[in-house]
């Protein structure tokens, strides 16, 4: 059984411009801060004029901690994710990962950041078909240029359950084993926090389940932040705390107490 509790919004601190280190990075009273987003808009131009998608959103996220995004299709959850890992630029306010002022640092930054502290799984898998599953775990520690890449893929691949599929290719997996492939190359370059977005969305409830079970278990093991977008409720339902989207804004944002 699970007991859903309000949380109150913590104060909003005013939004003073791309200024770098205005604020601690430190939650009320507890772990430090790993994201923090303030008043994050993005509008797209449109025929019919300015779409606003993303609305004067802010939250932080506790490192450590696991969070769910929840909402109805349409709702701006991937383009928040977007925004969050420095692949869109927000129409207005700023996002802080890890002490760092995205919007004060240029594409090669961003990049940098992205690959040393985020990992990322999406909803279609993205592994690339010329390469082997042990490959492809390995290939964002490779772009790093670190060596002994497979010494860690090895032992990713064996805890999400895949340690006699190192050799095959995408298309000789099915669904949940791609995803979970999708899952220890999120993990290989430790980390700090890991987006996933719909990770379950392609798959049946069954194999939805296996990657839900490896996804928390190496989240557990590897003692990351996890932002999960999803659909899936059993999915949101793992996560300490759900945060529900709609028309672009926040309308809940509750923390889950297990008992
Ligand atoms: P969700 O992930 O919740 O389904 P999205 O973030 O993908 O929602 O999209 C939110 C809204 O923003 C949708 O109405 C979508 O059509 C619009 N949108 C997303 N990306 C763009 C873009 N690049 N240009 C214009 N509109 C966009
Ligand atoms: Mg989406």
């Amino acid at each position: 059984m699970k007991a859903y509790r309000y949380v109150a919004q913590p104060q909003r601190t005013p939004f003073t411009g791309p200024k770098v280190n205005s604020s601690p990075d430190t939650a009320a009273g507890s772990r430090p801060v790993i994201l923090d987003a303030q008043r994050l808009t993005k509008t797209y131009p449109s025929a019919a004029g300015p779409l606003t998608v993303v609305r004067d959103i802010s939250f932080s996220i506790a490192a450590g901690s696991t969070c769910a995004i929840v909402g109805p299709s349409g709702s701006g959850k991937t383009t928040l994710l977007g925004l969050c890992a420095g692949l869109e630029h927000p129409t207005s306010g700023r996002v802080r990962l890890d002490g760092l002022d995205l919007g004060a640092l240029d594409e090669d930054g961003r990049a940098r950041v992205r690959n040393e502290k985020i990992g990322f799984v999406f909803q279609s898998f993205q592994l690339i078909p010329t390469l082997t599953a042990l490959e492809n775990v390995m290939a964002p520690m490779e772009l790093r240029g670190q060596k002994n890449a497979a010494a860690r893929a090895r032992p990713l691949l064996d805890q999400v359950g895949l340690g006699a599929r190192l050799s095959h290719f995408p298309l000789q997996l099915s669904g949940g084993e791609q995803q979970r492939v999708g899952l220890a190359r999120a993990f290989i370059n430790q980390p700090k926090i890991l987006f996933a977005d719909e990770p379950t969305g392609n798959l049946d409830a069954e194999t939805g389940a296996l990657v839900i079970e490896s996804l928390f278990a190496l989240n557990a093991a590897h003692a990351t932040t996890l932002v999960i977008v999803t659909h899936d409720s059993e999915l949101a339902g793992r996560a300490q705390r759900v945060i529900r989207l709609k028309a672009g804004a926040i309308v809940s944002d509750q923390e889950i107490t297990q008992r």
